[in-house]
């Protein structure tokens, strides 16, 4: 019994070395990391202005969209959609009419690469989208679709192989 007691006392302070540990390891492979965390606020702003993609380390992408402020979609509503740089304003308009109902992005658009949902204050969507269809050195374009926000609220995104 006194055996087991110390071993377990052994076991809860390797804990945080081990934790260390792992963590020092993932540290290489958070450069090649297959997602990108943007935050938008209620300031009508998106806290990064581009990220990359690199298609040989990553076949699928991630893009998360965190809204960290308070009012609600339909007053602040924030998504993320990604089209070529070339297509944003046509794509951004098209959006607009589309209207509340399809959440400013339009049906079917072919331009757009992909989108998040519209999202209120509080809340979190993620999207995952396959990377072969891009193409290495063309500009693309990352974009809030709500009407009135993608002047300010967009940023580059570098495709490379
Ligand atoms: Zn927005």
């Amino acid at each position: 019994m006194k055996k087991l007691m110390i071993s377990a006392l052994l076991a809860v302070a390797t804990i945080p070395a081990m934790a260390q540990d792992a963590k020092a390891e993932a540290a290489p492979a958070e450069a090649g990391k297959c997602a990108v965390t943007i935050a938008g606020d209620d300031a009508m702003k998106f806290d990064i202005k581009e990220f990359s993609i690199n298609q040989t380390e990553c076949a699928e992408f991630t893009v998360t969209l965190k809204h960290v402020g308070k009012l609600p979609a339909a007053a602040m509503g924030h998504n993320v959609v990604i089209v070529k740089k070339a297509d944003l304003e046509a794509a951004a308009k098209d959006g607009i009419a589309a209207g509340a109902a399809k959440q400013y992005v339009k049906e079917n658009d072919e331009r757009v690469i992909a989108h998040t949902k519209l999202i209120g204050g509080g809340e979190e969507d993620s999207i995952t989208f396959k990377t072969e269809g891009l193409e290495a050195g063309t500009e693309y374009t990352f974009f809030c679709s709500f009407p009135g926000h993608f002047a300010v609220m967009k940023g580059a995104i570098t495709v490379s192989k």
